[in-house]
């Protein structure tokens, strides 16, 4: 398992613009399979354009303690892109005005940020109702400084929203580093021990699943069934929802499918499973995805091919929402990554 981002390896994908090309040319260049924009125009869905904002999603860096095989954000501790307090300052003037009811925190590990404890307290004064933090649960455990980590949480009442790619320590381990498996599920007790995913709780723990392959996920409900009897029974462990994630062909997830020669048959699997009652509920339509240098994207997937809003608003310094809902979003052959089978986004199925 590779311990450095393609950015550090200095790979050709690191380059959002190759890897546009490589999601536009080939299978897609040659009509072999139609594009994404041909087919959402069957269905009379092109444009797409965004409903009502409701969750600003804000990368807080791409530094992670992790170098997870698929990761679509390229993260790892070698990438030292960090959003600085200056851009927090702008974002809380932003979540003081919007219409958005949900602040999403992800990154990397958003917790690595140094402003991150001081930006969830002040972003709880600004008076959003929910804040999210997508935390991959390690970091939890990473080091001592993070030890007390589930007691902010609570504090402040965070939905926490984590990665556990499987019940057993075997396939996690595979996807997500050595060791990975033991502290998830360490930090999932001390969270269960604070009441976190307890029934009945108000403090919400939902696990998200992304298959280890070249794969689409299975029904989400079943999965969740699974998952539960498996970490109750094994480490007592309980949670909310489980959110299945469809892995979209961007990033290391790409160089993964090129690599394994998996990219054209994965890529003919998201086509053949496209549907467009899904297309109604992508995340773009209800989110705003801010970079850790303030710029706007439609989604976190748009953020990382570096496909900025197409708005005349494009960076968190002159945000205007109003102008900013009335666009056109941006797609490419990735979007068929949140539309095929039961539909994915950072909430799970869309359809
Ligand atoms: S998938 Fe999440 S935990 Fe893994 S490297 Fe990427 S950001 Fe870090
Ligand atoms: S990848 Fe982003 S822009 Fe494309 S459909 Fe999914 S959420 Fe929308």
């Amino acid at each position: 398992m590779a311990t450095k981002s393609l950015k550090k390896q200095n790979s050709e994908l690191a380059n959002t613009e190759r890897q546009l090309e490589i999601l536009s040319n080939g299978i897609f260049g040659n009509n072999e399979l139609p594009k994404f924009a041909t087919k959402i125009k069957e269905s009379n869905q092109f444009p797409l354009r965004p409903k009502k904002l409701e969750i600003l999603q804000l990368n807080l860096g791409y530094m992670c303690n992790q170098v997870c095989e698929h990761c679509h954000v390229d993260a790892g501790p070698d990438r030292k892109e960090i959003m600085t307090k200056e851009t927090m300052l702008q974002c809380l003037e932003v979540i003081k005005n919007t219409q958005a009811t949900t602040l999403d925190l992800t990154g990397g590990a958003p917790e690595m940020n140094p402003n991150f404890r001081w930006f969830v307290e002040e972003a709880c004064k600004a008076g959003i109702k929910e804040i999210i933090v997508r935390s991959n649960l390690t970091i939890i455990r990473a080091n001592k400084k993070y030890y007390d980590l589930p007691e902010f949480f609570k504090k402040h009442n965070i939905h926490v929203v984590s990665s556990m790619p499987h019940w057993t320590r075997g396939k996690t381990d595979k996807q997500r580093g050595d060791g990975v498996f033991d502290k998830s599920i360490k930090a999932l007790q001390d969270l269960n021990a604070l009441g976190y995913g307890m029934p009945e709780s108000s403090l919400k723990l939902d696990l998200v699943y992304n298959p280890s392959g070249a794969f689409l996920p299975g029904d989400q409900v079943s999965m969740e069934k699974d998952f539960k009897k498996a970490l109750l029974e094994d480490f007592d462990i309980q949670f909310h929802n489980l959110f299945s994630i469809t892995n979209l062909p961007i990033s290391r997830f790409l160089d993964y499918l090129i690599a394994s020669e998996n990219y054209e048959d994965y890529m003919y699997q998201l086509v053949e499973a496209y549907n467009p009652a899904a297309v109604e509920n992508v995340m773009c339509t209800n989110t705003i995805s801010i970079s850790w240098d303030g710029w706007l994207f439609d989604c976190d997937f748009n953020q990382m091919l570096g496909l900025k809003v197409a708005s005349k608003v494009k960076h968190i310094s002159n945000y205007n929402e109003e102008v900013l809902n009335d666009r056109d979003i941006m797609i490419s052959q990735h979007c068929y990554g949140c539309t095929a089978g039961a539909g994915s986004s950072c909430q799970g199925s869309v359809a």
